[in-house]
């Protein structure tokens, strides 16, 4: 077909950048960050201009219960299972312009770019834009059918309940599960996603193959001391709650630096009664524990363990350890980890394969369907931040990693 063949197709990029910068005008803050909290009258903007691009490509267009957004280009064999890509619109507080938003219009673009070349894939190609990901996440939750029965569970801060938001953003509470999908309607899915750490850009590399998101688990430590007179309790009578505590700092650290991919931190403490006078006899603290590797974890904890031991001995405290969180890891399937990596040697660019140690949609699609992600870096691997930043031209070449991947992922069997 004409002198354009379907392995030199690229993006168009001005364009593909322009559309990032239109949308960013939706919830744009003066210090040019962007505030899309989900279900805001922002959000709401941003969602009807994305449905209205899909409507200018002629996508099929599903509001799902959950509020998902699903605009579908439909491929030679209607009957076989699609394959999806897509991110989320709306942002944390005071989030920058590529977070999410970025998945979502290199997936348009890829259509826009099919469909003038007149190019339909075995597959139907659908671009998801997902509910409330800063939040709840409870657009691909409902995907994989992981929603809490609960909807207090969803109350919004302002108190706002759950039924109201999904109905701002056409879904529906009460028929929630009929937003689940399965292997047999999206047979893959790959979402592109800044990376929003420093890992490809202190690499030198122009791309992420990412080997799957990374499991989490959070714990509640407490460690129980005695509070005493700080000047009358002799130095060998105490019990220290926080002497021990921060025992458990330095050896949770020696943990995360121990071999291995894992990070682990402690990043919340509390001492009670917190006096300058009294030696503290209770201390709370938190800790976060990931890895791509779930019995990498557990052998962690169980190292972990032995020595709060010990440290609970020498300090005379009690340390206990109460799970609150225990999320699994999603890993990336090996083929479209392939795709992907040929996808970038094709187009000349450089990569390595990582973990993601922030959590992104693509999880809870990975319990439903093959997953995938493809990153770019992230200037000083900032997100989160009105200072986001990746170039234009990382962006295009993202933007062409995910189009050649979904041609070579397109293909029925
Ligand atoms: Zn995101």
């Amino acid at each position: 077909m004409k002198s354009i063949t379907i392995a030199n197709l690229t993006i168009n990029g001005d364009r593909l950048n322009q559309s990032i910068a239109t949308l960013a005008n939706i919830g744009q803050l003066p210090n040019g960050g962007v505030k899309r909290i989900a279900y805001s009258q922002e959000d709401i903007e941003a969602r009807n201009l994305i449905q209205q691009w899909m409507r200018e490509l002629e996508l099929e267009i599903i509001i799902d219960a959950a509020g998902n957004i699903i605009g579908r280009y439909t491929g030679k064999n209607p009957v076989a299972s699609a394959i999806a890509t897509g991110s989320h619109i709306d942002t944390v507080p005071c989030g920058g312009h590529y977070d999410g938003a970025y998945g979502v219009l290199a997936g348009l673009e890829v259509v826009r770019v099919l469909q003038e070349n007149q190019i339909k894939l075995d597959r139907t190609i659908e671009v998801i834009v997902f509910t409330d990901e800063e939040g709840s996440m409870i657009g691909s939750k409902a995907m994989s059918d992981r929603v809490v029965g609960d909807p207090e569970y969803y109350r919004r801060p302002d108190g706002t309940d759950i039924q109201t938001c999904l109905e701002r953003v056409g879904g529906n509470w009460d028929k929630l599960t009929q937003a689940r999908r399965n292997l047999n309607d999206i047979s893959a899915f790959v979402e592109l996603h800044v990376e929003q750490g420093p890992v490809l850009e202190s690499m030198g590399k122009q791309i992420g193959v990412v080997e799957g998101i990374v499991g989490q688990r959070r714990f509640n430590i407490t460690v129980k001391g005695s509070a005493n007179h700080a000047g009358t309790t002799p130095m060998q009578m105490r019990c220290d709650a926080l002497v021990a505590a921060s025992q458990v700092v330095l050896l949770v650290n020696q943990i995360g630096n121990s071999p291995g991919q894992q990070v682990a931190t402690v990043g919340k403490i509390e001492v009670f009664p917190n006096a300058a006078n009294v030696v503290p006899g209770w201390v709370e603290m938190s800790l976060d524990i990931r890895d791509l590797s779930s019995l990498h974890i557990d052998s962690l904890l169980k190292q972990l363990r032995v020595h709060l031991e010990e440290i609970a001995v020498t300090t005379n405290t009690q340390i206990r350890l109460n799970s609150c969180l225990h999320n699994e890891p999603a890993l990336a399937e090996s083929y479209i980890q392939k795709a992907i990596a040929l996808s970038c040697e094709n187009l000349n660019l450089s990569y390595t394969h990582l973990p993601s140690r922030a959590s992104h949609d693509a999880q809870e699609l990975a319990l439903i369907s093959d997953m995938g992600m493809i990153f770019v870096p992230s200037k000083m691997g900032v997100s989160h931040d009105a200072s986001e930043y990746t170039s234009p031209e990382q962006c295009i070449q993202g933007a062409n990693v995910l189009l050649q991947t979904l041609i070579r992922l397109g293909k029925s069997k």
